[in-house]
């Protein structure tokens, strides 16, 4: 998501269509279509289905789906809010100024981007990288779902918000929820503050390292070390 961002609330742009409706395939309830996505067991066949989505009215306004990037089998997934411009017209999540700092976040806790799977609650940006409202969340729901079904990764990190609402609960708050960790389902989650939070406000700079020092204790304690301890890449920051 990019860092310098004009937000206004949903609803205050409501997009190319009205009366949007999906294609065939992509139509239907939430069950249905997170039925429909069992048929796909790995993600690049995932992925291949959602290039051509049409499940909402974020599709008309994009360029293209951002469907994410990482280790397949990644033990940690990282989910922001939605691509913004840089990661649209790049087809990659977090590769803006937001995408810099998350990488930088990650290394000072020991973990390389080709370790961790990164992606977003909405896979088509938002018109203005405003937030993306809860229909357009509940018509990609399925495919986080479906993504973490498949991945089976035991840490998630919500980065901001919209991703705490997506993973956690609809009504909780970043600042209140920040900092501990959520049993969901067999996964553990942790929400913090999104990158472009951070380049925003650097008061939230501290918050966001002590939780992401907590990410590293606790894959260590899972998983015995980090993916470059592990590959003999040498020690992380301990
Ligand atoms: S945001 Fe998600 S549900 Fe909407 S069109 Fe894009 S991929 Fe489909």
């Amino acid at each position: 998501m990019s860092a310098a961002r004009g937000r206004t609330g949903p609803g205050a742009n409501p997009g190319p269509a009205e009366g949007w409706e999906a294609s065939p395939d992509y139509a239907g309830g939430a069950d249905a279509f997170a039925e429909r996505l069992q048929a796909f067991s790995s993600l690049e066949k995932l992925g291949g289905f959602a290039l051509g989505c049409t499940r909402c009215r974020l599709r008309a306004g994009c360029k293209g789906v951002v469907f994410g990037e990482g280790h397949p089998r990644a033990r940690l997934l990282l989910v922001g809010e939605g691509p913004g411009a840089t990661e649209d017209a790049l087809g990659r999540p977090f590769v803006g100024r937001a995408g810099e700092l998350l990488d930088r976040i990650l290394e000072a806790a020991g973990f390389r981007r080709q370790d961790v799977y990164i992606s977003n609650v909405v896979l088509c940006r938002p018109p203005n990288n405003r937030i993306p409202d809860d229909a357009e969340i509940a018509a990609c729901r399925p495919y986080l779902q479906r993504r973490m079904d498949i991945m089976r990764p035991g840490i998630v990190v919500a980065l901001g918000a919209t991703a705490l609402r997506a993973l956690v609960d609809a009504r909780a708050r970043v600042t209140q929820a920040r900092g501990q960790w959520h049993r969901v389902e067999e996964r553990w989650v942790l929400p913090t503050f999104h990158p472009a939070a951070v380049l925003r406000d650097a008061t939230k700079k501290k918050p966001v390292w002590e939780d992401f020092q907590m990410v590293r204790d606790l894959y260590r304690r899972l998983y015995g070390a980090l993916p470059a301890e592990a590959a003999g890449v040498g020690p992380a920051e301990g």
